[in-house]
């Protein structure tokens, strides 16, 4: 019996007259997910069938599909001929794996083809019978079944599943333009840029290190946690900015309690230059108001202050216990305490300012001429492709 992927779209059919648009993009994501697996990806009346993937690669490919932004959920079907005798075996073949716990069940039947001779409810009424026979411990509750069947009745063929994984949501990376994620080592960036690509936008992303005061191991993990990210956001260019000189000279000539700040706005500077030189749209990073000094509303207002992009901060309101939580359901919590230095971490004022001022920060700012420094950040940083 033939197995099929069956996906179902998230928010795609809220959009109108692009949903083709959306539809497409959606099956160039599930397709570059699935790759080096190549099956057929067939759209059809609101869902999407993959075919032509063996029972061995189902679980690993169908991990994949929940990790695929624009897709609700999916079920893993047995696809078989129109007829009743098929769908009954493929119902009982369906449920024997669960059968052997005392459950309850209810079935579920969609008939898109109304020449099948039998109505909606003369299948799912039919094939309760049968499955009560064919189980004796089963049980039927039409409220709450442990363990749905359903048979679908489409143009070609029938499908039967017991059951629904859920994916990530969201929408298709793409469909909303492009934006550079500052990325560190911590725990909330990662988190912030899956956030906002789940959004459907696709992401860059910019990580600034501190050689020899950050170690390579810390670059390492960056690496990692931006191939972390790329399981759901796909392909992602990170872009390495060498940031020593920058901060060294902020530590020398700018006043003590203002150098996090003053860092802060010289990262997103260079994190806006690199954006509009590759088509990013917006900075994303990973604050959330209060967290430390550098996140204070006035602190934040400072570091906008530098840029004039849109600064997307999806973690604003968010405890830290809400975004470790985050962190640990997509996976990069584990990586991301690994305990190498950032290079915010390297030289924290002992009494960092919590309130600065937009005009003060700019004066403190202009005692150095930092141009030809962020050209020259800039001119040695190195582009990765990560996938
Ligand atoms: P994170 O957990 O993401 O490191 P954090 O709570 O440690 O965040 P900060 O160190 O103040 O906060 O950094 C705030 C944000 O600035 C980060 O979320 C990230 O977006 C950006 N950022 C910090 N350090 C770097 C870096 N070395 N390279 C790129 N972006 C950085
Ligand atoms: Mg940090």
């Amino acid at each position: 019996m033939e197995k099929v992927i069956l996906v179902r779209y998230a928010e795609i059919h809220l959009k109108g007259l692009n949903r083709p648009f959306f539809e497409r993009l959606l099956v160039d994501r599930i397709k570059q997910a699935l790759n080096p697996v190549h099956p057929s990806v067939e759209r059809e009346q609101g869902r999407i069938f993959i075919y032509g993937i063996s029972e061995e690669q189902i679980p690993e490919c169908t991990d994949k599909l929940c990790r695929v932004f624009g897709i609700h959920s999916v079920s893993v079907a047995s696809c078989v001929e129109k007829t009743w005798d098929a769908i009954r075996d493929a119902a009982i073949a369906e449920t024997r794996p669960h059968a052997e716990s005392e459950t309850t069940f209810k079935c579920f039947a969609r008939r898109s083809d109304k020449r099948f001779p039998m109505t909606s409810e003369e299948i799912y009424r039919e094939l309760g019978h049968e499955l009560l026979i064919a189980f004796p411990n089963l049980r039927v509750d039409v409220h709450h079944p442990k363990l749905p069947v359903t048979v679908e009745i489409r143009q070609n063929s029938a499908f039967v599943y017991t059951g629904e994984i859920l994916g990530a949501g969201g929408m298709p990376v793409g469909s909303n333009g492009k934006a550079m994620l500052l990325i560190s080592g911590g725990i909330d960036s990662p988190v912030a840029g899956y956030m906002i690509a789940k959004r459907g936008v696709m992401l860059d992303a910019v990580h600034f290190y501190s050689y020899p005061y950050t170690s390579e191991r810390a670059r390492d993990k960056v690496i990692e946690l931006t191939k972390l990210v790329s399981r759901y956001a796909g392909r992602i260019n990170l872009y390495l900015v060498p940031f020593t000189d920058i901060q060294m000279t902020i530590y020398d000539k700018c006043p003590s309690t203002e150098t996090t700040v003053l860092m802060r706005r010289l990262m997103m500077k260079i994190a806006e230059r690199i954006a509009k030189e590759t088509g990013s749209q917006a900075l994303i990073t990973g604050e959330s108001i209060g967290q430390v000094a550098s996140q204070t509303i006035e602190s934040l207002c400072v570091t906008d202050d530098a840029v004039s992009m849109p600064v997307f901060r999806p973690l604003i309101g968010f405890d830290k216990e809400e975004i470790v939580e985050k962190a640990q359901r997509i996976g990069t919590f584990e990586t991301s305490i690994l305990p190498y230095e950032d290079c915010c971490t390297v030289f924290v004022p002992k009494h960092p300012v919590t309130k600065p001022k937009v005009d003060k920060l700019r004066e403190s700012e202009a005692l150095v001429d930092f141009e030809p420094m962020i050209q020259k950040a800039i001119e040695n940083t190195e582009r990765m492709n990560i996938s």
